[in-house]
């Protein structure tokens, strides 16, 4: 940690009886603050799975069904703002909750991100970065909103996005994410700031340009956001994959690598869908610091 000496001389004017001058040299040490990184997390919707079974490659979960959390944060650096993930879609907000034709999940979400954002007194403008862990519809549901923002976005995600093959695929939205147009273009990871305090780490499989968020807090230490490395608890406890990955080898090999990075760093892990993490983080307009 930078430590910083500031010697000060005071001239003080003492006062008493008879005012005197006296010259006073206070030494101050004084430690330089160590970047100020704030994690705020939100509220981005709730998917109740009733299939929980598509979440493994087997049988694992066959006949139960989850509450998976479905949370957006946002980073702010002292450098600017980066948001990772923004939530289902916010046609949803004022709504019952919609179950999808095929019965496989109940979505709800209960507030748009602008109104969100205004609990810290952020407006989409001052959003600098907008970036998802991947492009599926639970995460970039309020995309739009950050039009003006960078999207920094892997190369294989993109061409995915821009490709034919996404059409009438169920788990993505295009236009959602349409009216982002300041795209950069990652081919692995990228550290946001050029400080080594926010980093994005690419972790492909789930879908071709997956990645999670590195963070660097003063407080609460190495933070890893996982995106949909794994969805809940159990995913993680067991490595097991779920059956609509994108690639499957892809992903054995990213939770290897995350799982090995996680241990180097000794960075504390939060699973975004899994509601006990969700739980555990501090709500807007309190941070993890
Ligand atoms: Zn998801």
């Amino acid at each position: 940690m930078k430590k910083l000496i500031v010697t000060i001389t005071l001239l003080s004017l003492v006062a008493c009886k008879e005012t005197k001058k006296e010259e006073v040299a206070t030494q101050v040490e004084e430690t330089a603050a160590k970047t100020e990184v704030l994690l705020y997390t939100f509220d981005g919707g709730t998917v109740t799975a009733h299939n929980l079974n598509l979440f493994a490659q087997g049988d694992t979960y066959q006949g139960e069904s989850k509450e998976l959390a479905d949370p957006f944060y946002v980073i702010k650096h002292p450098d600017g703002v980066l948001v990772w993930d923004t939530g289902l879609p916010e046609n949803l907000v004022g709504q019952d909750p919609y179950t999808t034709p095929d019965g496989g999940f109940t979505i709800s979400r209960k507030d748009s991100i602008v109104n969100q954002l205004a609990r810290i007194d952020l407006t989409p403008s001052d959003v600098e970065f907008v970036a998802f862990s991947h492009i599926h519809f639970d995460h970039t549901g309020a995309a739009n909103t950050f039009e003006n923002a960078t999207w920094l976005v892997q190369t294989p995600e993109y061409d995915f996005a821009m490709s034919d093959a996404i059409k009438g695929n169920s788990f993505y939205a295009s236009e959602s994410f349409s009216k982002l147009t300041n795209v950069f273009k990652l081919n692995g990871d990228h550290d946001v700031f050029g400080d080594g305090t926010v980093i994005i780490k690419a972790m492909p499989g789930h879908t071709a340009g997956h990645q999670v968020l590195y963070l660097e807090l003063a407080e609460a230490g190495p933070v890893l956001l996982c995106g949909d490395l794994y969805h809940f608890d159990a995913n993680r406890q067991n490595a097991i994959v779920p059956q609509f990955n994108y690639d499957i080898a892809e992903t054995e090999q990213s939770i290897k690598e995350f799982e090995a990075f996680a241990k180097n760093m000794n960075a504390t892990v939060y699973i975004q869908h899994e509601t006990d993490d969700f739980k555990l983080m501090p709500k807007a307009p309190n941070a993890l610091k």
